[in-house]
C-alpha cells in the first residue's frame, strides 16, 4: 500500500503510528492488570492441584500458576491493544507527513468526498 502526498503527488510519506504506540502501552497496562487477575486465578488454581502433591506442591504449582496467569494475561493485553491502536491509526490517528512538501495529512481525510460541484457553467 503506497502511501501519497495529496498535496503534491509525492510518495516520501513518513507515518506516525501514533495510535500503535497508545495501544500498546494502553495493552501492555491493561494486560498487566488482566495477568494481575489471571495470575490470582492461576495461583488459585495452582494451589489447589499442587495440594495432590502435598504443601510443597502447593507453594509451586500456586507459583507457577501466578506466573502462568501473569504472561497469558500481559502477552494478550499487549497484543490486544496493539491491534486496536492499528484500527485508530487507519481511521482516526493515522498521521502522514510528506517528505517532500511537508504537508501533512490523515488517509481519513484524504478520502476524495468532497462533491464540489459548483461549477460555473458558462454559456
Ligand atoms: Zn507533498
Amino acid at each position: 500500500m503506497t502511501k501519497q502526498c495529496p498535496s503534491c503527488g509525492s510518495t516520501q510519506v513518513s507515518s506516525a503510528n501514533y495510535g500503535r504506540k497508545i495501544g500498546g502501552t494502553v495493552g501492555t497496562v491493561g494486560g498487566a492488570a488482566a495477568g494481575a487477575a489471571g495470575a490470582l486465578s492461576g495461583a488459585e488454581a495452582g494451589t489447589s492441584i499442587g495440594f495432590i502433591f502435598g504443601p510443597t506442591g502447593a507453594v509451586l504449582g500456586g507459583l507457577a500458576g501466578a506466573l502462568f496467569g501473569a504472561l497469558i494475561g500481559g502477552s494478550t493485553g499487549c497484543v490486544a491493544g496493539v491491534k486496536l491502536g492499528e484500527t485508530f491509526d487507519d481511521h482516526i490517528f493515522t498521521h502522514h507527513q510528506c517528505s517532500s512538501c511537508g504537508h501533512e495529512f490523515n488517509l481519513s481525510t484524504e478520502a476524495p468526498s468532497s462533491p464540489s460541484s459548483s461549477n460555473t457553467h458558462s454559456t
